[in-house]
């Protein structure tokens, strides 16, 4: 790739100063850019373009809203698309996490999350409980709220005098455990460490615990054993601890239910989705409350907290379009089927590669992770920075995948995969074709 002198005018991209190509046109599952060149997005972005590039129902509800209203202040109006899309969503929710409040993106779908449940324990006469419980690694958000509850020490470290940083227990990569534990066994093990962790801080001092049920760029697609989540709820009620999904990637169906937890059966009390929810087509994001939670601060007069663009008519529009298309196409069926497809095909590359070390996911939330002993589960060396080397691989082959190395925990180089979920088995050939042709490369030029 080209990497004029300089840096790029609009990106100050933490992971590199190559400038990227400029963007022309996207349709479907590809994107073309100024000179022509076609790109499978293998990665839908950052998790983000669930229904595809250019869907001609988004556009047309965006172009109708834009004709009628493009904003209206919430404190002056509702709004109808607001409206349909929080009854819409809170129909898809167990019963009871129906309140919903819209946001612009993750970040401050999690910042909302952690506020309105400390102005609940505030309201409801717990106001010693303030520290929010997170997994290490975890990526909750950029700002400064969330990253206090972040696990990522590349994210983190230059702004923790700034954090009041919460405890951290270590998230269940059970995969790089080499004991005499059944999976089952090490999904207890982990959950256990809550409890643990809870005691020490001293319980009533915990107001909840935060976590990605499907983990995204900082542990790449990571799944519990399934016994892990039902533990995890009983020890957040055994001591009265809000239990917080965060699906801002794993939601709005990525992995083949609208959220993630209704694998497991499991009712949080807080969610929060973006990404997928409006697909890309407007910042757009939701936190899920239950209402026992909200009355209580309704009460006490109300969320002490706002965006000026939340729930404005046009993004809500375009979520309501996107939610209706996933709903309607069965996307979140067609995530299942070729998230299935996907997977044995990416497990096919550890019989060709040895060192591709672990395949993992739920649904088209799909990674694998790089390694230079598949017994050990040893990192490859970090100078070998195998997570930018595939990854400009893929992108010479008109291939985009998602890379990340979290440098601080014990995971290595890992790439998610993770296609709209309008792929079909023709898209799944077509990548597995260019990330052959990049792991050979990439073999090649490390010597693997
Ligand atoms: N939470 C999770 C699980 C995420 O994956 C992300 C983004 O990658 C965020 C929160 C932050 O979302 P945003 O980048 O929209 O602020």
């Amino acid at each position: 790739m080209d990497t004029p002198a300089g840096p790029p005018p609009s990106n100050l991209f933490y992971q590199s100063r190559a400038r990227r190509p400029v963007l022309d046109r996207a349709e479907g599952v590809y994107l073309w850019d100024r000179d022509g060149k076609r790109y499978l997005d293998g990665s839908s972005g950052a998790m983000v373009s669930n229904i595809g590039h250019s869907n001609p129902r988004v556009l047309a509800a965006m172009r109708e809203q834009m004709d009628k209203a493009t904003f209206g202040y919430r404190l002056h109006f509702e709004n109808e698309p607001a409206e349909k899309l929080a009854s819409l969503v809170a129909s898809l929710m167990p019963k009871g996490l129906d309140r919903v409040f819209f946001v612009s993106g993750g970040s401050e779908a999690v910042e909302s999350a952690l506020k309105l449940a400390r102005q609940w324990a505030v309201a409801s006469g717990q106001a010693s409980r303030w520290k929010v419980i997170s997994r290490y690694p975890s990526y909750h958000g950029s700002t400064l709220g969330a990253l206090a509850v972040t696990g990522m020490a590349l994210m983190t470290a230059p702004f923790s005098p700034m954090l009041r940083e919460m405890p951290r227990i270590p998230a269940p990569t059970c995969y790089l455990d080499r004991d005499e534990l059944t999976p089952d066994e090490r999904g207890l093990r982990y959950a256990e460490m809550l409890r643990t962790e809870i005691l020490r801080q001293g319980p009533e001092t915990v107001l909840g615990f935060i976590m990605e049920p499907v983990g995204g760029a900082s542990t790449g697609a990571l799944v519990a054993p399934d016994p892990y989540y039902a533990r995890i709820r009983e020890i957040c009620d055994e001591f009265g601890i809000l239990l917080i999904y965060d699906e801002v990637m794993s939601g709005a169906g990525r992995t083949g239910r609208f959220l993630a937890a209704e694998h497991w059966g499991i009712r949080p009390d807080i969610v929060v989705v973006s990404k997928g929810f409006a697909a890309g087509y407007s910042p757009l994001g939701a936190l899920i409350a239950d209402r026992r939670l909200v009355e209580p601060v309704l009460d006490a007069g109300g969320f002490i907290h706002g965006y000026t663009y939340a729930g404005n008519p046009l993004a809500c529009a375009a979520g309501l379009a996107v939610v209706e298309e996933t709903l309607e196409r069965d996307l979140m069926g067609n995530a299942t089927r070729i998230g299935a497809l996907l997977k044995t095909e990416l497990r096919g590359l550890m019989a060709r590669y040895p060192f591709v070390g672990d395949v993992r996911g739920k649904g088209l939330l799909l990674a694998f992770e790089l390694v230079s002993d598949r017994e050990t589960m040893e990192p490859l060396p970090v100078a070998y920075d195998a997570y930018v080397r595939l990854v400009e691989q893929a992108y010479e082959r008109g291939l985009i995948i998602y890379s990340r190395r979290t440098r601080g925990g014990r995971a290595g180089d890992h790439f998610l995969v993770c296609p709209p979920l309008i792929a079909d088995r023709d898209h799944v050939a077509e990548i597995m074709e260019k990330l052959t042709a990049s792991l050979d490369a990439l073999a090649g030029e490390l010597g693997l």
